[in-house]
């Protein structure tokens, strides 16, 4: 396979062709790449949005999931007022939501498609297939094959090619894990109800695992969760009228209650000059895994969650899977199923972006412990002109980035740079 994409035919650009290198390419329409395109639009910077509108949130969720945020964590970033969850479910006569309503992913998609539309405008369904640097700007090819020439390519395409699975479950599909092998990870469904009648085990103790457990019971499927920590932990019920006394201690934030949440959530900012270490203490500890308050009647006493256990070897016997499970916790020593779906989440790695071309991702430098790329203050990687938001960006600037409450933040951060580098029209 070859990655070179120079020396094709060039699309033509519009006016911007040639003159800074083509319009900005935003790469993904999920909550990050729909608010970055929406401020740039805004601004006045020619941008190209690639992406299926939501599409993680129409692929990668299993029907009937239900957004673990409160709907003030859940909106999108517009340049202007008007454009929040709220406002959309008045205008378009949706039910109203409260911090008691958990959010139906569908209607998630709803408001994503009604954003777009009022803020952002034409998306183009076409996929980035490669990007290489070319003189000060990059090469971006589409399927198709059509090349557009840019200065600057942001980075929004989320959690898709990342999803991260144990050395130890991957001899299951040796084939690549799937919905017709003995391992899936929980990205690659839509539908859990195909297991019905069935044994699954899932390997994970947070949203993920909880919440596919608790569909794939009520689906009728026989299900066992497997955690390694030594207990589940749930989200508390929000509370609607809290005493100043508890707002003091515990201060709220889109993320959940406590001092070093609302800290990094109402200044991401300061998280970035932060001695490395004291990054990542924050990125891995600041949210562990934990299930949605409004989900713990639906997994408790209802779903045999085993804590305290890891799976040490895993081997398919004919149609089956063997699990000898290890670590401090009682119960089976060895389980037998049809099928392990493992919600052991995703790996931030530069590596895993397929369509970036192997020069580009050798000159992306990395944060120090992980292979996400280390960020400027702007979400500019060490390749000029190549912005990272999302996820990819949480190890520069904390746990909000892991969420949609942390669009606003990059959305601002990102138009304000490229405006700087005067793309208007
Ligand atoms: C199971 C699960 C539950 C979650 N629940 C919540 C929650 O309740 N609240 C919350 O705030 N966050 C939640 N998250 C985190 C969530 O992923 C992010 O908050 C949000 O979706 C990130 O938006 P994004 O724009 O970065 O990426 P995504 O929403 O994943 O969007 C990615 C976009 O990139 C596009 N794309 C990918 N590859 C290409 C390519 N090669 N070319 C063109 N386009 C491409 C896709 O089509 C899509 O448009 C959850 C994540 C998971 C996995």
């Amino acid at each position: 396979m070859t990655h070179s994409i120079s020396g094709q035919r060039r699309a033509e650009n519009g006016p911007y062709s040639g003159l800074r290198g083509g319009p900005v390419v935003v790469v993904g329409a999920g909550p990050y790449g729909l608010s970055v395109a929406a401020h740039l639009r805004a601004a006045g910077v020619p941008v190209r949005v690639f992406g299926e509108v939501m599409g993680s949130w129409r692929h990668a969720m299993a029907t009937g999931m239900f957004l673990k945020s409160t709907p003030a964590a859940t909106d999108l970033s517009a340049p202007v007022p008007g454009g929040r969850l709220a406002d959309f479910c008045r205008e378009t006569g949706e039910p109203e939501l409260t911090e008691l309503t958990p959010i139906p992913c569908e209607t998630f998609v709803r408001y994503g498609m009604w954003f777009t539309q009022r803020y952002v405008g034409t998306v183009e369904s076409a996929r980035i297939t490669a990007m290489e640097q070319d003189g000060a700007g990059f090469c971006v090819r589409l399927e198709g094959d059509e090349e557009i020439e840019t200065a600057a390519v942001v980075v929004a395409t989320g959690l898709a090619t990342l999803a991260h699975l144990p050395d130890i479950l991957l001899s299951l599909a040796p084939g690549g894990p799937g919905l017709k092998a003995a391992l899936s990870h929980t990205s690659q469904h839509t539908d859990l109800s195909r297991y019905a009648g069935r044994r699954v085990a899932v390997v994970g103790g947070g949203q993920s695992a909880l919440e596919s457990a608790a569909l794939l019971h009520e689906a009728g499927a026989d299900v066992e969760v497997l955690v390694r920590a030594s207990q589940v932990r749930w989200g508390e019920r929000p509370q609607l009228r809290r005493p100043w006394t508890r707002r003091l201690a515990q201060p709220a934030s889109p993320l959940g209650t406590g001092w070093i949440l609302a800290a990094v959530c109402r200044a991401p900012g300061t998280v970035r000059p932060l001695p490395a270490a004291a990054r990542m203490q924050l990125f891995r500890r600041a949210l562990g895994p934990s299930g949605g308050w409004w989900l713990r009647e639906r997994v408790e006493g209802v779903v045999p969650v085993r804590t305290a256990r890891r799976v040490e070897q895993a081997r398919l016997a004919g149609d089956e899977v063997q699990l000898r499970l290890g670590g401090r916790g009682n119960g089976l020593a060895e389980l037998v199923v049809d099928h392990v779906l493992a919600a052991t989440g995703y790996r931030l790695d530069v590596d895993a972006l397929p369509f970036l071309t192997p020069p580009v991702r050798q000159a992306v430098a990395r944060v120090p412990g992980v292979q996400a790329p280390r960020l400027s203050g702007a979400f500019e990687s060490s390749v000029p002109g190549l912005y990272f938001t999302g996820s990819l960006a949480a190890p520069t600037f904390g746990p909000m980035l892991r969420f949609v409450a942390g669009t606003e933040f990059a959305a601002r951060r990102i138009t304000e740079r490229l405006v700087r580098q005067d793309l208007r029209r």
